[in-house]
């Protein structure tokens, strides 16, 4: 790699010159360290002590200067897994004039995307944390561009993916080991660190039991351009012709078996009249796999990281996920959430094991793979008696791994049944019509008039225009929703109308202050803002 670093060339004593004069500049976006992504330019990192250095000049920029606060609990996080603390970022400061004393600086050319992979042997973990991440954090920085280089600091080594991890850019990435071999002292040119979490939805539940993170901000649009874009780069085109529609079994080879799986695929091909394929990691190649899935009607799997592949699965298609005895589908839920993020238009169906005699343990095993021999004789009498996991968190619980290491003997009629209850017909792919969930913009030109019939009776009569985005827009129904309150009072009386005027007489007051809230609702649903509070004086 030496090597290739060094073909580019670079003016080295100007780049030498400038680190010293001029320091190390940061300017970061983000105000905590959960949220926040920082680009440098002229920041070092010394292989040797595998630190970040940051160099003080007259000329260097920090901000945010956070005095000690960047170690409360860290500057930003290098992956995507919110606020781990095996993952934190920051750096080591020193004067330039120390440059003097050092080993001479190796200039890295290249632009730097500098993360972490959070857990890069497992494939969930992989598009989850790191290639959306990564994929979206470029989007967001015009020169973290095709040519700009990756550079994985968490330490491991390439992993299972690796392959995956290329196609984010034409640089090959680099990991930390592999900076020893450039040099003592490395000096990034610049370089972003840190990722965007605005496409992950799963907490994998290190401090709560595992969920849906609590505010998704991604959509299936986002997800789909993501996977246009690997699928480009793998070179697989998307096939929009009728061909034959098919079911594709994923399948785990290794653990977590489904017992009868040459049953449950005949069952599959007979109950929906199609070619049903079985496929696994270990078997098939990641692009075959991709190629399969992207024109499958259903995708049927063991819980697992392999049903992140539900990812380039076509709008419409259904995605069924098997549990093992003891495991409650609603606990465990990154391949629903996945599937019914809005937009995503996948189908999603979970089916558990509810019987005892279906199910093969694994005691003896290692605990890493559900093993419970190292447990005391009355907690695995325990574990053994007990009906559901209880909630948990990651990633130890022996409890967990025992059931979900469990093999499965799947009862055919009691998966087809709840594939029935959400399939009707045939599964897969609908020609739907692009109903796009766009929302309206403020009434306008809201107005009120009073009028006061004797002491005790008056009317209020508001009106307002349409939404300006409305006359460009086909909606099926278009709704205001009023809400009029009492000037001082907490509560509101709201109204759902029709029209763009209405006369409100119940329960008006003559010689009172209301405040009139005004808002567009399309399709009962998509809620738009309201207009400016009008102040109407009867
Ligand atoms: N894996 C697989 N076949 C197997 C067992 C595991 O393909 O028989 C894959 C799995 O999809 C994941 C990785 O190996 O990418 C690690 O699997 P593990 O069981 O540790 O994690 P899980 O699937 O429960 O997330």
């Amino acid at each position: 790699q030496s090597q290739e670093l060094s073909r580019v060339q670079i003016d080295y004593h100007a780049a030498l010159q400038a680190l010293v004069e001029d320091g190390t500049r940061m300017v970061c976006t983000g105000r905590m360290h959960t949220d926040r992504i920082c680009r440098f330019e002229s920041l070092c990192y010394s292989t040797e002590a595998e630190e970040f250095v940051f160099f003080h000049s007259n000329a260097s920029v920090m901000l945010p200067n956070l005095g000690s606060r960047r170690f409360q609990p860290a500057l930003l996080d290098l992956s995507s897994v919110e606020d781990h603390n095996t993952q934190y970022f920051n750096f080591v400061e020193l004067p330039a004039a120390a440059l003097k004393f050092m080993p001479k600086p190796v200039f890295v050319p290249d632009v730097a995307l500098i993360t972490n992979r959070f857990n890069p042997d497992n494939l969930m973990h992989v598009f989850h944390d790191d290639l959306l991440p990564i994929f979206y954090t470029m989007q967001q920085f015009p020169d973290l561009d095709l040519e700009s280089r990756l550079f994985f600091m968490e330490g491991w080594s390439e992993g299972l993916h690796f392959d995956l991890y290329k196609l984010l850019s034409n640089k090959q990435p680099l990991l930390r080991e592999q900076l020893k071999t450039l040099g003592r002292l490395l000096c990034f040119t610049k370089s972003y660190i840190g990722l965007s979490k605005v496409t992950t939805w799963y907490q994998y539940g290190f401090v709560q039991p595992q969920g849906p993170k609590a505010n998704i901000l991604v959509s299936g649009n986002e997800i789909r351009h993501f996977t246009k874009f690997m699928m480009e780069k793998l070179n697989i085109s998307l096939e929009e012709s009728a061909s034959e529609e098919y079911i594709v079994v994923f399948s785990r080879t290794i653990n977590r078996l489904i017992l009868n799986e040459a049953e449950l695929i005949l069952a599959l091909a007979q109950e929906f009249q199609m070619k049903t394929i079985t496929v696994s990691i270990e078997d098939h190649s990641f692009s075959h796999i991709v190629r399969l899935i992207s024109n499958a009607s259903m995708l049927v799997s063991m819980h697992g990281a392999q049903l992140v592949m539900s990812l380039f699965l076509p709008r419409g298609a259904t995605v069924v996920e098997l549990f093992p005895y003891a495991i409650n589908p609603e606990h465990y839920t990154p391949y629903k959430t996945l599937s019914t993020l809005p937009g995503m238009d996948l189908q999603y169906i979970a089916w558990q094991n509810t019987d005892r005699e279906n199910t093969v343990t694994f005691p003896d095993r290692p605990w890493d793979q559900g093993g419970i021999a190292h447990l005391d004789k009355a907690e695995q009498e325990r574990i053994i008696k007990s009906k559901e996991v209880p909630r948990h968190l990651c990633c130890r619980n022996p409890e967990w791994l025992f059931r979900v290491y469990q093999d499965t003997k799947v009862d055919i009629p009691s998966l087809i049944q709840v594939i029935r209850q959400t399939v009707k017909s045939k599964p897969g792919p609908k020609k739907q019509k692009w109903t796009s969930g766009l929302y309206p913009g403020k009434v306008r030109d809201a107005k009120c008039q009073a009028s006061v019939q004797g002491t005790s009776e008056a009317k209020l009569s508001v009106s307002w225009q349409i939404p300006w985005n409305l006359k460009y827009l086909k909606v099926r129904e278009v709704k205001y929703e009023v809400w009029i309150q009492e000037q001082g009072e907490n509560t509101y009386m709201p109204y759902i109308l029709s029209h763009q005027n209405h006369t409100f007489s119940e329960n008006i007051k003559p010689f009172t202050i209301y405040l009139v809230w005004i808002r567009c609702i399309f399709n009962k649903n998509l809620l738009g803002p309201f207009a400016d509070v009008l102040l109407c004086s009867t």
